[in-house]
């Protein structure tokens, strides 16, 4: 699958921003403004600028919200799972509690940065905390 920048490089001094794009390129981990340079440089570090098109990166503060959608998502989700999963085959409980929780640090893991890319968006779009 090729990718295909969904809009292209946003102004810098351009005033208003599309939020929606900026979400999408944070939840694909990329910049907000031109959507293909990666904004991590490890797990949840972020890169102090964008490494394609130079967009200054420094001013995003995600502090504990990736870390409560993940929360919010993932015990929604496997919550209801795991419901459905007991009535439907009641495992017992420690095959339960095994697997339910490699599952939920397994999707834990994978949502968090996607998320911390999602919250940058947002303060991208909205100019926040200096963007
Ligand atoms: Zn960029």
């Amino acid at each position: 699958m090729t990718h295909v920048p969904d809009r292209p490089a946003f102004e810098a001094g351009s005033p208003e921003r599309p939020t929606w794009p900026a979400m999408r390129r944070g939840l694909r981990q990329r910049c907000p403004n031109c959507g293909e340079g990666t904004i991590f440089k490890s797990y949840l570090k972020l890169r102090p600028s964008c490494g394609t098109c130079g967009e200054d990166l420094s001013h995003a503060r995600a502090d504990d919200g990736p870390a409560y959608l993940t929360i919010l998502v993932t015990a929604k989700i496997l919550g209801t799972l795991m419901l459905f999963v007991f009535e439907r085959w009641q495992p017992g409980p420690y095959v339960l509690a095994a697997v339910f929780s490699v599952g939920a640090i397994l999707m834990s893991l994978y949502l968090l940065p996607r998320f911390k890319g999602m919250i940058v968006g947002i303060q991208w779009a909205k100019r926040m905390h200096g963007f």
